[in-house]
């Protein structure tokens, strides 16, 4: 019985470890916590959010016009992201592809500095756009979505 229970703490210890192994590392100059976007007069910034109609598939990370934006794992980068169809936000409509530590996922509003190759942790990969050029009195940020639309909240 002794054993049995030393195995299942074992074991619970792995699953713990496994479940915290994976966390972004800061994306923002200026937002070295990756503190979220909570409520603006646009909406809110958390994964599932109502955006009209839709709901919202990423989680929305602060980060102020022209900020610089860091790799938050080493990363390897995989080509740019378009974000909208509509010509009037084309001054935000960058973003790019990354896989690192596991996971795809996609990062929006940044122009990045390249579209390919690798990056390490903590090293930049491009610019925050001029969201308020778009969205005036928004809480400019970087929208972080996984390539499969899951929710990466329990990353950060
Ligand atoms: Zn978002």
């Amino acid at each position: 019985m002794k054993t049995c229970i030393l195995l299942l703490a074992a074991v619970l210890v792995a699953v713990a470890h496994v479940c915290e192994s994976v966390r972004f590392g800061p994306l923002c100059s200026g937002n070295p916590s990756n503190t979220r976007r909570t409520s603006d007069s646009w909406g809110q910034g958390h994964y599932g959010a109502r955006r009209g109609s839709r709901t919202h598939k990423g989680l929305d990370i602060v980060c102020l016009d022209g900020a610089t934006v860091y790799a938050p794992f080493d990363v390897t980068l995989n080509g740019k992201v378009i974000v909208y169809t509509d010509p009037a936000k084309a001054a935000i409509n960058n973003g790019i592809n990354l896989s690192g530590a596991g996971l795809c996922f996609k990062l929006f509003y940044v122009r990045p500095d390249r579209t390919s190759g690798t990056v390490r942790k903590g090293q930049r990969i491009g610019t925050m756009l001029p969201m308020q050029s778009v969205y005036p009195g928004i809480t400019s940020h970087v929208h972080v979505q996984m390539c499969d639309k899951s929710d990466p909240t329990h990353y950060f």
